[in-house]
């Protein structure tokens, strides 16, 4: 059995790895297999250096891989790109995991402690003791702290769980249909 995963899911991969970029060149590599990188920055209109740091990444974590040809005219060295679509499923349930228990971790922390800031993104929030030591000032700006309201945050990063052990327990229901499967063989 061949394992397809959501190909949203794959670009969601590839933005939490690179960003932006990195899920626009998954999409397009999906869309068109064996795509090469000049056309790939012609494509979305990047710099063909970015289009290859993207690449490069991506080939690392083992879940792209390329062909290498010669153009029969230049000479010049072709590399045609694939997206592994088998291998990234071990590769995905390793990192949504890691993901999830980050996530875990910084909700309950919301949820258990009370934050002092100044109100302005960016700005570090500090929890009681350390908001006391600086006589409830903001270290940045200098404006008064004042307790931060967590719970649209709280609220966000429990949708956001949610969401993630839903879609990990789907594929690891679907790796074990597929473990069975190859157990057969
Ligand atoms: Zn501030």
């Amino acid at each position: 059995m061949l394992l397809i995963i959501e190909k949203n899911t794959i670009i969601e991969l590839a933005r939490l790895v690179g960003g932006e970029d990195a899920a626009r060149v998954m999409k397009l590599l999906l869309r068109k297999p064996g795509i090469v990188d000049e056309e790939m920055a012609s494509r979305l209109k990047m710099d063909i250096r970015d289009v290859r740091k993207i690449l490069h990444k991506l080939n690392e974590m083992g879940i792209l891989h390329y062909e290498l040809s010669r153009d029969k005219e230049t000479e010049h060295r072709i590399f045609k790109w694939y997206v592994q679509e088998e291998q990234i499923t071990g590769f995905i349930l390793t990192n949504m995991k890691k993901i999830l228990d980050r996530l875990k971790e910084k909700l309950e922390s919301e949820k258990n402690n009370q934050y002092y800031w100044c109100g302005t993104l960016g700005h570090p929030r500090l929890l009681f003791d350390e908001a006391m030591d600086r006589l409830f000032r903001c270290p940045v700006c200098g404006k008064p702290l004042s307790p931060h309201d967590s719970e649209e945050l709280v609220k966000a990063l429990e949708w956001k769980v949610s969401e993630i052990e839903k879609a990990l327990e789907e594929m690891t229901k679907l790796k074990k249909v597929e473990e069975i499967e190859q157990g057969k063989k």
